[in-house]
């Protein structure tokens, strides 16, 4: 009898990852698990898209190079993009001051949960002896409603993460959940950025959460990675040519709309730091 675990000790978990097993469990098999290549999308939805994922890239990339100082004032005047021309008029409005003065760009973190390991990276940290912010750049064409900022997968695991590691990764001796907060940047809605607090109940919570979660995914056997019954989230998904499913739809929620954002996980995890506890 075969008792090899379907997933590993020491299997890398990310918000995108867990945020694929709650939407579709069988999604997640096939892309982090089996790790089946990235079908290509039905033709007509492979400009659009694509187009949004390069534009999106590149905008990350201008942000990043601004925060690290290098001047890209010609590379923006030259381009003839005006949605990205205008993402960086917007960005070029925001509240900098308003964060605290240390600040890392594109901050990989890995932190332990049971047997496994959960991995974040950071747009941007900002942090002070009193608090850290974590920013996230979006360029979706809505905004979350707060309650949806305030559940997504991504809040819960980047602030997790931060809380469980930050002793190490802000040099602060003990830093407190209710002393982080995660702030999402709309390049859209430049004015109405969401804002979301912590605190060492929610802390709490998550750890349960994402430690269930984990325990769950790792624990059951392959039958129970099934097909989502919301046939929204299979008319966005590249797998469809795998597990074509004809079973009648379901409204999805808010941040379903956003299920399908790049997923820019592992990208440079090889330098992620792993945290000694
Ligand atoms: S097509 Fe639907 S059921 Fe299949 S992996 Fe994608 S979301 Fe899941």
């Amino acid at each position: 009898m075969n008792t090899q675990p379907l997933i590993e000790p020491g299997f890398m978990f990310s918000q995108h990852s867990l945020n694929t097993y709650v939407r579709c469990p069988r999604r997640f098999l096939l892309q982090y698990v089996d790790r089946q290549p990235w079908p290509v999308l039905a033709e007509d939805d492979r400009g659009e898209r694509q187009e949004h994922l390069a534009r999106g890239r590149l905008f990350h990339q201008w942000l990043l190079r601004k925060q690290l100082g290098v001047e890209i004032e010609q590379i923006v005047r030259a381009t003839s993009d005006a949605q990205l021309r205008r993402w960086w008029q917007a960005a070029e409005g925001f509240a900098w001051d308003d964060l605290p003065a240390s600040r890392q760009v594109e901050l990989p973190i890995v932190v332990p949960i049971g047997d496994y390991r959960l991995y974040a990276r950071y747009d941007l940290v900002a942090w002070s002896g009193t608090e850290a912010v974590v920013v996230d750049w979006k360029t979706l064409p809505q905004r979350f409603s707060d309650a949806v900022a305030q559940s997504r997968m991504q809040t819960r695991v980047y602030l997790y993460t931060l809380a469980h590691s930050g002793h190490v990764v802000l040099g602060s001796p003990n830093p407190k959940p209710e002393d982080l907060s995660m702030r999402y940047w709309y390049a859209e809605f430049p004015g109405a950025p969401s804002v979301v607090g912590y605190s060492t109940a929610r802390y709490a919570q998550d750890r349960r959460y994402l430690t269930e979660l984990v325990a769950q995914i790792t624990q059951q056997p392959l039958e129970a990675f099934v097909p989502t019954d919301r046939q929204q989230l299979c008319e966005q998904c590249a797998y469809q040519s795998w597990c074509r499913n004809d079973r009648p739809g379901r409204l999805v929620s808010q941040d379903d709309a956003f299920a399908f954002e790049e997923d820019s996980d592992f990208v440079d995890v090889d330098s992620a730091p792993e945290l000694e506890y």
